[in-house]
């Protein structure tokens, strides 16, 4: 096996340790804040104090990462 063979072999064995990594973190946190309501699970209206359930996260606040989605794929 030549250098640039061992350099290719450790670069793949690097970014398959942070695939499996990000599939982990995924794994223990599978939630990212809602962007559309900042988390907060609903959207308030212009005026007054009228709110409503955030349509993107349906008032949970969270949406499922897509790292969740690729684990749920592979061991669901
Ligand atoms: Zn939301």
């Amino acid at each position: 096996m030549g250098s640039d063979a061992v350099l290719l072999f450790r670069a793949v064995l690097v970014a398959a340790f942070l695939v499996v990594w990000y599939l982990l973190t995924c794994r223990i946190f599978p939630y990212r804040r809602c962007r559309a309501c900042g988390g907060s699970g609903s959207r308030k209206a212009p005026f007054g104090s009228s709110y409503a359930p955030c349509r993107r996260c349906a008032g949970s606040g969270g949406r499922l990462r897509l790292g969740r989605h690729i684990w749920n794929f592979l061991f669901r």
